[in-house]
């Protein structure tokens, strides 16, 4: 482009009417946009966000300790200590995730043989501090809680159940 044309162009404000021009073309199109937090996109089955320790409908834990998705952990995020119950089956006296290890692959979900570990949908879990990421079976065990219903639909669409 000739210098001419280029002064020109500054001149008569081109490039800033055009742009102006875009915005009011969009003026009365569909909103793109989401109003988050209180508008949110629909989550696909397969979304993988917090985990959660899932019981039984009797309230029952579901995890017996086999420890399979500890070992498949690929972060190596996952420790759990295990006991035997009177009656002989096994339980998880300590089952904590590292949060802040974790890179969210399902592997610890596709190895549990019991559906006990999930990822549910919950992607709003960020905290101030590292510490807070260190999830503990309670807090496992409360967002499973927190979660089931969504977390029963969602492994329904997967076809995991
Ligand atoms: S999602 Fe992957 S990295 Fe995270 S705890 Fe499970 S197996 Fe480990
Ligand atoms: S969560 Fe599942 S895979 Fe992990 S120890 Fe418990 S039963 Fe085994």
């Amino acid at each position: 482009m000739s210098m001419f044309r280029k002064h020109i162009k500054r001149f008569l404000l081109v490039d800033l009417l055009g742009g102006l021009w875009k915005t009011l073309t969009y003026l009365w199109k569909p909103k793109v946009t989401l109003n988050y937090p209180f508008e949110k996109n629909p989550l696909s089955p397969r979304f993988r966000g917090e985990h959660a320790l899932r019981r039984y409908d009797n309230g029952e834990e579901r995890c017996i300790a086999c420890k399979l998705c500890e070992a498949v952990c690929p972060a190596q995020a996952i420790i759990i200590e295990s006991d035997e119950k009177e009656d002989g089956t096994r339980f998880a006296t300590r089952y904590d995730i590292d949060m802040t290890k974790c890179i969210y692959c399902g592997l610890c979900e596709e190895a549990c043989p019991v559906d006990a570990i999930v990822e549910g949908p919950n992607y709003e879990f960020a905290q101030e501090t590292r510490e807070a990421l260190y999830y503990t079976k309670e807090k496992l065990l409360e967002n499973g809680d927190l979660w089931e219903s969504a977390i029963k639909v969602r492994l329904e669409q997967k076809g995991s159940l």
